[in-house]
């Protein structure tokens, strides 16, 4: 689905594609899909380089690493600690010098044969080539119907479309990264942030590995997280939603009270309810609280906005250029 027609656009020949991997306890197989990912990049890129971003992992990857960071066309970054996903994705492109530049996960779960794809396509002149993944059928029912929820609520609210189960899996023109990079905002919903800075785009369908070894960082709980942090940085419905809740409870609670007056003035009948305003009482109790914490979620946010932490921060640097592929003669 493309959803902006793309105009002929200049790629040049010998173009650096960037790969970010970030990478949080997958020391068990980071070597060996290292290599694999070298083994598909020199099918078809002259020039590239490969930025693992080592999100504070608390397994043995920065001595799985220690033999491979001479390697040309290698950029290891290593966090001072756990920031997440997200945070590891920014310096991941913050690093990148690529013409282009592709997320993918470091547990094999991203098809390695479908770069090929994502370069000829973005050559072809689309700025995002991003995977939608195609059968979530071996996912539990809970995580879809979440996912299902999240999509509906962010297509109600939000003012831009984020496609639907697209992940970070994708290749992007350095335009959208330039454009990335201009984001200020520390509450990175990734997924959000591409659909936000546009540019045309195309959907490549495709069928997550299982995972290599390991099982995945994110719980229920941290998906919930994420859900949260994406629907309060791109829409504001939750908040409208109490001015709706409250202007219909309010004309209920007019239609209630003349008919509390009707029934006092024509039938006499003026006996206290104290059941129905205790009951009312609690409910509106409720009301408050929840649209107090709703409205506190955003302050919340608000308040680590102004903070201006930094994103992450970087404990080790090594950067060995980019591996040109050596010319044939
Ligand atoms: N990851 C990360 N920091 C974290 C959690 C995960 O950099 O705090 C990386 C992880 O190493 C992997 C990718 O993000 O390359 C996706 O994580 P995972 O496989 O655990 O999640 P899932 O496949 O379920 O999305
Ligand atoms: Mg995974």
């Amino acid at each position: 689905m493309v959803t902006l027609t793309a105009l002929p656009q200049h790629r040049p020949a010998d173009a650096l594609i960037s790969c970010v991997i970030p990478a949080y306890n997958e020391a068990a197989h980071l070597a060996a899909f290292l290599q694999d990912l070298r083994k598909t990049l020199e099918t078809f890129a002259p020039r590239y380089e490969i930025i693992v971003v080592n999100d504070g992992s608390k397994d043995n990857t920065n001595e799985v690493m220690a033999p491979l960071l001479a390697d040309a066309g290698l950029r290891y970054i290593s966090f001072s600690r756990n920031f997440g996903k997200e945070a590891a994705l920014s310096a991941g492109i913050d690093a990148a010098r690529g013409d282009a530049v592709i997320l993918l996960d470091g547990d094999y779960q991203h098809p390695l044969e479908l770069l090929s794809e994502m370069v000829r396509l973005w050559a072809g002149g689309i700025d995002m080539v991003y995977g939608v993944i195609s059968d979530r059928s071996n996912e539990s029912r809970l995580k879809r119907w979440g996912t299902g929820m999240f999509y509906h609520l962010m297509e109600s609210g939000a003012p831009i479309t984020i496609p639907r189960n697209a992940g970070d899996f994708r290749l992007m023109d350095r335009k959208v990264v330039n454009a990335l990079r201009q984001l200020p905002e520390r509450n990175r919903f990734m997924k959000g942030l591409y659909a936000w800075v546009g540019f045309s785009s195309i959907a490549l369908p495709f069928v997550p590995n299982d995972r290599a070894t390991g099982v995945s960082s994110f719980s229920y709980r941290s998906l919930s997280r994420l859900a949260l942090a994406g629907v309060t940085a791109f829409t504001t419905l939750p908040l409208r939603i109490w001015s709706a809740v409250g202007v219909v409870i309010s004309i209920i609670a007019i239609l209630y009270a003349f008919w509390i007056a009707g029934e006092a003035i024509f039938f006499g009948n003026d006996v206290p309810g104290w059941s129905t305003l205790a009951a009312g009482l609690m409910f509106f109790s409720g009301i408050q609280l929840i649209s107090i914490g709703v409205l506190g979620e955003y302050v919340g946010r608000v308040y680590d906005e102004v903070k201006k932490r930094p994103l992450y921060v970087i404990a080790h640097d090594i950067d060995n250029g980019t591996f040109d592929k050596p010319a044939r003669n």
